[in-house]
């Protein structure tokens, strides 16, 4: 039987490039899956369901949260968004790493529930370097730059409830740093209590 896959949580700020890096990781590596979460946000444009997000009504999103559906949840900004329970546990089975990209309360419900899981905050190398790619974009007004860097200062208070803290400054050297840190993961004692075993009462 294959050995099972570990839970990966990914937060970060805005601008982070959060994003970037998880594409980099899932287009080299085949072991890691990426979970699509449920929410009530509407869709921005060019966003497809089933790609970015299902997308769902309030009531649908409750009937999810009753029926035990979720992993986690969590309300941010005025609506709700949650990890779909059945594709997780059905990849974590077959070995595959999962990744959920959420925000620090699903993080550290999943780290409540889940112990084994595997939490990295990604940061931008600076305060200075995070503003400069904000207002890169450049599809983005003067608010919504300090809407979001006022959200980064919330955030930045959580980060050592983390396991690791990774600065993206170079996208494929990042994603190989995120690679190593798994595998070791992997070779952690714990994760291999039923081989021990073996190994134990064949001496
Ligand atoms: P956005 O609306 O910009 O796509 O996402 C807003 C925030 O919600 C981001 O920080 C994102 O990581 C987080 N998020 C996305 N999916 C989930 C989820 O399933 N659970 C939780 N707790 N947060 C999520």
């Amino acid at each position: 039987m294959a050995e099972k896959g570990i839970l990966l949580v990914v937060s970060g700020f805005s601008g982070a490039g959060k994003g970037t890096l998880l594409k980099a990781l899932l287009e080299k590596y085949d072991s890691y899956a990426l979970s699509i979460s449920a929410t009530t946000r509407a869709p921005r444009a060019g966003e497809q369901e089933g790609r970015e997000y299902f997308f769902k009504t309030r009531e649908e999103f409750e009937a999810m949260i009753q029926a035990g559906e979720l992993v986690e949840y969590a309300s941010y900004v005025g609506n709700y968004y949650g990890t779909p329970r059945a594709y997780v546990e059905e990849q974590l089975s077959l070995g595959r790493d999962v990744i959920l990209e959420i925000e620090i309360q699903g993080a550290l419900k999943i780290k409540e529930h889940f112990p084994d899981s595997v939490l990295l905050f990604l940061s931008p190398p600076s305060a200075k370097e995070l503003r400069r790619r904000l207002e890169g974009r450049g599809t983005e007004s003067r608010e919504v730059v300090e809407s979001r860097m006022t959200r980064a200062r919330e955030e930045a208070v959580g980060i050592e409830e983390y396991d690791y803290f990774v600065v993206n400054d170079e996208i494929h050297a990042c994603a190989e740093q995120v690679h190593g840190i798994m595998q070791s993961e992997h070779a952690r004692a714990f994760r291999s209590q039923a081989l021990i075993e073996k190994i134990r009462s064949g001496l």
